[in-house]
């Protein structure tokens, strides 16, 4: 048996996929061509980028006036491409971020060498919730505390921190929050495919792959049809949604390799009862492992409760001073890469789509056993 592995990402892939993409390694479908191999213009890989779309149409019921782009670069280059070619939209040049981690601190980092950038809220500082202290980033602005300018041409957001375990699924509508016309730009990469997604709700959702939907080296966006042709004149070419969506995402050479693997995984999640069941499994794994964290003394959750990730769980031992021991044993028990992020500490368990209950069962049980071998 292959051991559990709850990295951040890239993580793990379904075993299912990985077998099918050996038996295909070095001739897909009798093609004589390992997927590698082959030109991005010619009627194979056409069939598994048409495939992957459609799959991926399906899975989260992306509407008809969304396109769907198979990019490059990362969700970190799109902190980039994003105000490249919404800025212009409004004629403002204005943009509004909302701060919730290391992420979203990113995008808005980076956007603010494209225009007016102004912060809608942020979770950067200590607060009271539900009586108790949440330290900075382990919550998310509450919707009655964003300030979203009505003339700004976007509102961004992250809706799922990976570093600090924290989820906000439940997108407004713009009009109560005061902005009917700013469009919403969701960095969803680590909770993409895990749950289903309200497009009424956002204009823009982008996700690397590497967490829930493939191998590193592509990004999928999906962009409302109306927000393309605004891009400024310096984004470069390849980087204009209106080409990238005019070309079906050949205006260069995609990441072929990694396009085929996203679409292996695709049709594995439909063979999975689609987007709907696995969020089913998701909140069933999150939740035994948040009680088991919830009653365990020797485990300490900080998450504020109403924002606590499904897909990325921080916890951390009481006594510190065991942090490497307990890191070494989960290791020699199959239990991979659960050392949390650096500027966290502690560990992170990411359980993803293709991390089983079984694997979060195996987690749970090594925690007790430790316990009880050190409380
Ligand atoms: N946003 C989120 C939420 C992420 O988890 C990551 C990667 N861990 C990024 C952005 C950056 O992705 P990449 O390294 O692929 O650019």
């Amino acid at each position: 048996m292959r051991p559990w592995n709850f990295s951040a990402g890239p993580s793990a892939l379904p075993l299912e996929v990985l077998q099918q993409a050996a038996a295909e390694m070095t001739d897909w479908h009798g093609s004589g061509m390992s997927v590698m191999e082959m030109s991005h213009r010619g009627k194979q890989f056409t069939q598994i980028r048409d495939e992957a779309e459609a799959d991926l149409r399906e899975l989260l019921a992306i509407p008809e006036d969304y396109e769907v782009l198979f990019m490059q670069g990362g969700a970190t280059a799109e902190n980039a491409i994003v105000p490249l070619n919404l800025i212009g939209r409004g004629k403002t040049g204005k943009a509004d971020y909302l701060l919730s981690g290391i992420w979203s601190n990113k995008s808005h980092k980076e956007a603010q060498r494209y225009g007016d950038i102004a912060v809608a809220a942020s979770s950067g500082s200590e607060t009271a919730l539900d009586g108790a202290t949440q330290a900075p980033w382990t919550w998310f602005p509450g919707i009655d505390t964003w300030k979203v300018r009505p003339d700004a041409s976007y509102l961004h957001l992250c809706s799922n921190e990976t570093i600090g375990g924290v989820e906000f699924s439940d997108w407004p509508d713009m009009a109560s929050v005061g902005a009917p016309d700013v469009p919403l730009v969701v960095d969803a990469s680590s909770h993409f495919l895990s749950r289903s997604i309200d497009f009424s709700r956002a204009a823009i959702v982008y996700a690397g792959a590497q967490k829930n939907a493939g191998p590193a080296g592509v990004t999928m966006v999906i962009v409302r049809k109306d927000l393309l042709g605004h891009a400024l004149p310096v984004c470069p070419s390849a980087f204009d949604y209106s080409n990238v969506a005019a070309a079906d995402s050949m205006f260069n050479t995609p990441p072929t390799y990694a396009i085929y693997v996203a679409g292996l995984v695709f049709k594995w999640l439909k063979k999975q009862g689609g987007v709907a069941a696995m969020e089913s499994v998701n909140v069933a794994k999150a939740q035994a492992l948040y009680s088991y964290l919830d009653t365990a003394d020797f485990y300490l959750s900080t998450v504020h409760a109403a924002s606590r990730s499904r897909m990325n769980v921080p916890f951390f031992l009481r006594d510190e001073s065991l942090n490497s021991e307990f890191l070494a044993q989960a290791d020699a028990a199959g239990l991979m890469q659960l050392k949390g992020h650096k500027s966290v500490g502690g560990m992170r368990a990411s359980i993803y789509n293709a991390v089983p209950m079984e694997g979060v069962q195996a987690l749970i049980s090594f925690m007790q056993n430790f316990a009880q071998r050190h409380g």
